[in-house]
């Protein structure tokens, strides 16, 4: 069995990881397949439950669980105890669900620092697949820069072989023609509409979770996807029944994306203030926009030397090495040597006030980070992107139904995952701080649970190894 097989960094008993992977909560698993264990059921009472649909918190709440699934979830004396469960007394502490990020990337470092080719090996992103999930984040949408190793992954996943945070991929994504090109990007590069058209088949193929594709100029240093060709690919992936995603920049893009049919933004609009025509043109779809505020924070972030660097719960999951390499002058000089850094500021600030503006005029707010490119660290960055959505105006409790509620809709497991009631997957952190009194307590982690069962989760100050058998 592969998971047990492989190094793993935390010392997890294998027993505990082959007792987890039976009923890994991927949506199809956590759905269908019988409990398997006949463990007794556990309830959680006392803590305050916030339940990712954006409801009031209940205060003094009952969470109940069998096997891999909540069973009820209400105010203390609402809820009924099944006479033969495990009780825990949680008083004081919060639960919410687990977090879902919906733009991350696998497998493109070694230690989340370094950017050295050839590390797209199951091994390597089975370990951050683990790094997600010990943040508390256990649904991670991969966007556009897996290999086609990452389908084999998936299904390893979905049939209990791999664990951490369940996985969704867009597989290779769709870029420009003529960008910068490496021998490991293997995202799809079409010449021409027929490419474009037989591309988007072969991807189709493998049964992707929706398509990604980047139609940026990069601050102008380079050669934007013709809109011909991305009209294409949007057409092409809809008669497929695949939801086409973009990294966007400009609100001109964006407005024409729009119109070509796109169904949802990778990323802020930075460049000027949204107005009333892209906001219409998004209601009346129902398209989401995912802010990834913490993406262009982490543009200048170790130039300036930010205060969350010294952050323990950020080093406390970091890999062996990876502090050394952000510190360095190497790293350190070449985000300040980066002609564009002004701009990276500036964008950060529009995308935070285009946030306010979108979210106050009710369209879908969807939450990711783009972490896992080298130097974003999977984890501790999906905390990060909580508070600069709370910066840039928004309530916690916004920001945390966007994490939760969602993206678990965006991504078809609104029954499955993302929110705690009964018939979802028992998956969630447990804090020790309201994050609705200020939203830097998600970094307060007590505990995370997934498929019903406390995993190793980080903390500030040390990792330490809270799964534990019921
Ligand atoms: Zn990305």
């Amino acid at each position: 069995m592969k998971a047990a097989k492989h190094p793993h960094r935390f010392a997890v008993p294998t027993a505990f990881l082959v007792m987890l992977t039976v009923c890994l909560a991927c949506p199809r698993a956590a759905a269908q397949a019988p409990t398997q264990t006949k463990d007794r059921p556990v309830a959680l009472k006392g803590a305050r439950l916030i339940d990712g649909t954006g409801r009031p918190p209940i205060e003094n709440s009952v969470l109940v669980i069998e096997g891999s699934q909540i069973v009820a979830a209400g105010k203390a004396g609402a809820v009924s105890i099944p006479k033969d469960a495990a009780v825990q007394d949680v008083t004081g502490k919060t639960i919410m669900p687990a977090l879902i990020n919906l733009h991350g990337h696998l497998g493109l470092s070694n230690n989340g620092a370094d950017s050295a080719a050839g590390h797209y090996t199951e091994e390597n992103v089975a370990k951050q697949l683990n790094k997600y999930l010990s943040y508390g984040v256990a649904t991670v949408a991969s966007f556009g820069q897996d290999e086609d190793l990452v389908f084999s992954i998936r299904a390893d996943q979905r049939a209990g072989k791999i664990g951490g945070s369940r996985l969704f991929t867009a597989g290779r994504g769709f870029l420009e023609y003529t960008g910068k090109s490496n021998p490991t990007d293997h995202r799809y590069r079409p010449q021409n509409l027929e490419e474009a058209r037989a591309d988007v088949r072969e991807l189709a193929a493998h049964h992707p979770d929706y398509l990604k594709m980047w139609v940026d100029d990069g601050l102008g240093h380079g050669t934007k996807i013709k809109p011909e060709i991305y009209r294409a690919i949007i057409d092409e992936a809809h008669k497929q029944h695949i939801r086409v995603f973009a990294h966007e920049y400009y609100l001109a893009d964006a407005k024409a994306l729009l119109a070509a049919g796109l169904d949802g933004f990778a990323h802020s609009i930075r460049d000027q203030a949204v107005d009333n025509e892209l906001i219409m043109a998004m209601k009346s779809r129902g398209v989401f926009l995912i802010p990834t505020l913490v993406r262009d924070e982490t543009l200048f972030a170790y130039a300036d030397n930010v205060k969350w660097i010294d952050d323990p719960f950020f080093q406390s999951g970091l890999e062996p090495g990876a502090l050394t390499i952000i510190r360095s002058p190497q790293t350190v000089g070449k985000f300040r040597q980066d002609p564009d850094i002004a701009k990276y500021r500036a964008g950060l600030e529009m995308a935070k006030k285009n946030l306010k503006a979108l979210s106050d005029a009710g369209v879908k707010i969807a939450f990711g980070t783009d972490s896992g490119i080298p130097t974003r660290f999977p984890g501790y960055l999906e905390h990060r992107e909580l508070q600069l959505m709370v910066e840039a105006g928004l309530t916690p409790m916004q920001a945390i139904v966007a994490a939760t509620g969602t993206n678990a809709e965006i991504l078809g497991g609104t029954k499955q995952f993302g929110t705690l009631q009964a018939g979802r997957a028992a998956e969630f952190i447990l804090l020790d701080a309201n994050p609705l009194d200020d939203i830097r307590n998600t970094e307060k982690l007590s505990a995370v649970w997934q498929a019903g069962k406390p995993v190793h989760s980080v903390s500030a100050g040390s990792t330490s190894t809270r799964a534990s058998r019921q």
